[in-house]
């Protein structure tokens, strides 16, 4: 419930603060259109734009800070009637808005290694945001469920391994299921959110007939697919030993020293109990007790060497050994060969089947019994053919735009790949903390300060503004909040972005598995170091070191791959990224770092075999870059990143209306004839019928004012009435006087 309120809150005041960025425009006097003033308005200086346009946007910036500074006072003086009669009316408007406006909601498609990285042929089961719950809640079978990233170089070297343990226990899928679940894919947002999935690949077992609001357990990941089927034992082992699993073999060690009372308990068409003899740390016998245990005819248990008694009694001095024993009380050694998890099971067989044991798997079918699509299911089956519809021709247009764009991947600065990166990292990398406070609020301040001073969104930095002017008042934000702050702001002021998300030009990998984010989110942070150089150099008031210190909290708390993160860290307190003095050393020193890694990832798995990991920039492209001896001539290196990075030089291929010529220039300054018109279009569409330059939210505001005046005015006049009739009353009855 309070969730749900604060949840009305966010959306109250992020309505409110975008329409205070909009109602600027609409009072200007010179009757500009408000999304003219909002491009202008809080954009990014580029270093070609005019005098006159950067006083234009100096005004607009005031403006819209004093119009929020005074709607934030008279907010604050409305009394609590008045404070909850605007919450309802923004969260009715808010409705009201998502069907009215008619701004189009793209839906987010997973295009980067977005086709995740297990499929339909891999034994590990495929789980998404529709089937999470109604898979690994109230199952008869525990889950092994690797929460991923497919962008994450880690996971995607991690990839193997959980194909192969799922391959490997395959026949342990009636006690445990290996699942996989892609965190990059937005629809997965809030299952990963709710999860708090902090870094990938991240591991978590949900145990039979598991229930909300449990979360799961974190298994260790380790290096090999033995590494985790070992921590899986362990878990299994200790489930059992709390009660769990009980329909399952029994993996706990045999406690008792006579094996005539095991009998007991056997059903009458086993005719051997094994035992397998060994150290305390070994997991071998669970192995085997886990891979043998649809054989009906045979029954296994382990015996670890804490038993020291029925290790005695049974003459057991080598481990691991394995004893069959007889029904008629018989009891021999069984030769193994290999003492392996395979020489083991191989010596078990033979040795029934030696002695006449049918050792046929019962039930050796394997299915995943996958419980499917909840929400697809009870949707109209028009409405998932239209969702599919869709989505198949966003898939059509975005192949048809990446062959034009994917020409150009020369070492070429491009919109797209910024606005990509900028997108997932604000609508899907931060939302998934589930609660931003303490040091986490500190460094998403500091980025958003970042990113509303310095990155160049082509159509003005007002919806950057606007979210951090928000976040900065707060002292914690959900990540659910924050999604739904990011989203309200973007629907108010859209369009926001030049293309739809996760279209990738320079960034774009020769397969779906490579580049992408992480590529953009160098890219970006290059370009805000160079930027932040560039602005600074004409006012000098910031500390220099600010743009890296913003970057490494942003990477140190929210960025998803966190073994990329732990290093970037580390090497960040190793070349004291805050000792920076000069603007320009932060733009050489996050090229060096980055340099350090490419080094590091240089014929790596996860490296393109198109885009090569090289020492940057590349010879032929710069070569002053480099001494006669091989050594950086780091002026000139400087002077190259200023120029590939600065927001002149940014390209917009792929962007509607800026095709392949390299001319084209997509930049913004509010007075840019080629995109005003289609922004004045569709904003016209959120005008009302009155001819005057109010929208919805405008006309609102006058009926809440106009509401709220004359029922002071009443109570006002009242009050007067009850007063004059009291002096009037105590005027005529001498007594009073008295
Ligand atoms: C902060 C951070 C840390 C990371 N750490 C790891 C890690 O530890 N392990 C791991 O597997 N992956 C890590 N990654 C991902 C990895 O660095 C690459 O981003 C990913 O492998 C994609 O590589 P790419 O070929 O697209 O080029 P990227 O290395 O992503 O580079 C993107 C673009 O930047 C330009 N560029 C390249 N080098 C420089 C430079 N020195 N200066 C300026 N511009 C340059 C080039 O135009 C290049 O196309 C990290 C990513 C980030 C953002």
């Amino acid at each position: 419930m309070r969730e749900r309120e604060r949840e009305c809150e966010m959306t109250a005041t992020a309505a409110t603060a975008t329409a205070t960025a909009t109602a600027t425009a609409t009072s200007s006097s010179a009757g500009k259109r408000k999304l003219d003033a909002k491009s202008q308005g809080g954009g990014v200086e580029n270093q070609g734009r005019s005098t006159k346009s950067k006083r234009e946007s100096t005004h607009h910036r005031s403006s819209v800070k004093a119009i929020k500074g005074q709607w934030t006072q008279k907010m604050e003086q409305l009394d609590v009637i008045g404070i909850v009669l605007r919450l309802c009316l923004m969260n009715a408007l808010m409705t009201h808005w998502s069907h009215a406006a008619s701004i189009p909601k793209i839906q987010y498609q997973n295009m980067m290694g977005g086709q995740g990285l297990y499929n339909a042929s891999d034994d590990v089961v495929i789980l998404n945001a529709t089937n999470f719950k109604a898979n690994v809640y109230g199952s008869s079978k525990s889950w092994l469920v690797e929460f991923y990233n497919s962008w994450c170089g880690f996971c995607y070297r991690f990839a193997p391994t959980w194909k192969s343990l799922a391959s490997d226990i395959l026949s342990w899928n009636d006690i445990v299921v290996v699942a996989a679940i892609d965190c990059a894919d937005d629809d997965n947002n809030p299952i990963c959110r709710e999860y708090e999935i902090m870094h990938y690949p991240m591991l978590k077992y949900f145990s039979v007939n598991e229930h909300p609001p449990s979360l799961g357990v974190m298994i260790e990941k380790g290096d090999t697919a033995e590494s985790v089927r070992h921590n899986l034992i362990n878990r299994l082992e200790m489930e059992q030993q709390e009660g769990r699993g009980s329909t399952w073999p029994n993996i706990t060690p045999y406690r008792n020293v006579e094996v005539t009372d095991a009998w007991k308990t056997i059903s009458s068409n086993v005719k051997y109990f094994f035992l397998i003899f060994e150290t305390a740390d070994s997991n071998l016998g669970a192995e085997v007790i886990l891979d043998l245990h649809r054989i009906s005819s045979l029954q296994i248990r382990r015996v670890t060497t804490d038993n020291e008694l029925l290790c005695v009694m049974s003459k057991v001095t080598k481990f691991p050994t394995v004893i069959a024993f007889g029904r008629n009380e018989s009891q021999k050694v069984v030769s193994v060969r290999v003492p392996t998890r395979e020489g083991i099971r191989r010596a078990i067989k033979d040795y029934a089947v030696a002695r006449g044991v049918n050792i046929d798997e019962a039930d050796a079918t394997v299915s995943h019994d996958v419980v499917e699509d909840t929400e697809d299911a009870q949707q109209t089956p028009p409405a998932v053919e239209t969702r599919k519809k869709e989505e198949e021709e966003q898939k059509k247009d975005q192949s048809s735009k990446d062959d034009q764009s994917s020409r150009k991947t020369d070492d070429y600065l491009y919109q797209l790949d910024l606005e990509s990166a900028l997108r997932y990292s604000i609508n899907h990398e931060i939302p998934l903390t589930k609660v931003i406070d303490g040091e986490k609020m500190e460094a998403l301040r500091r980025y958003l300060t970042l990113l509303a001073e310095y990155y160049p969104l082509r159509r003005g930095n007002a919806y950057l503004d606007v979210i951090r002017d928000i976040v900065e008042k707060r002292s914690r934000i959900t990540g659910k909040e924050f999604s739904q702050l990011v989203k309200t702001t973007e629907e108010e002021m859209s369009p926001v972005y030049s293309g739809p998300p996760r279209r990738w030009v320079g960034c774009k990998g020769s397969t779906s598995s490579y580049r992408g984010y992480p590529c953009g989110l160098w890219t970006m942070f290059h370009t805000l170091s160079v930027n932040f150089a560039l602005k600074q150099s004409k006012h000098t008031s910031q500390d220099p070191s600010a743009v890296l210190r913003a970057m490494h909290g942003y990477i140190g708390n929210f960025f998803g791959c966190a073994d990329c993160a732990a290093h970037f860290v580390k090497t960040a307190s190793e070349n004291r990224y805050l000792d920076v003095r000069r603007e320009d050393e932060a733009v050489l020193w996050l090229w060096r770092v980055h340099n350090q890694v490419n080094a590091r990832l240089s014929g790596d798995d996860t490296e393109d075999p198109e885009h090569k990991k090289l020492q940057y920039p590349a010879a032929e492209n710069c070569p002053a870059c480099r001494f006669a001896n091989g050594s950086w001539n780091e002026d000139e290196v400087l002077r190259y990143l200023k120029t590939k990075y600065s927001v002149d030089a940014i390209k917009y291929d792929g962007i509607d209306g800026y095709g392949d010529d390299d001319n084209d220039d997509g930049a913004l300054n509010g007075n840019d004839s080629k995109v005003r018109p289609e922004r004045r279009a569709k904003e016209l569409k959120r005008i009302t019928g009155f001819g005057w330059d109010l929208n919805v939210f405008d006309l609102s505001i006058c009926v809440v004012w106009y509401i709220t005046s004359l029922a002071i005015i009443v109570l006002v006049c009242v009050k007067f009435a009850v007063k004059r009739t009291y002096k009037k009353k105590s005027h005529m009855n001498p007594l009073s006087k008295v």
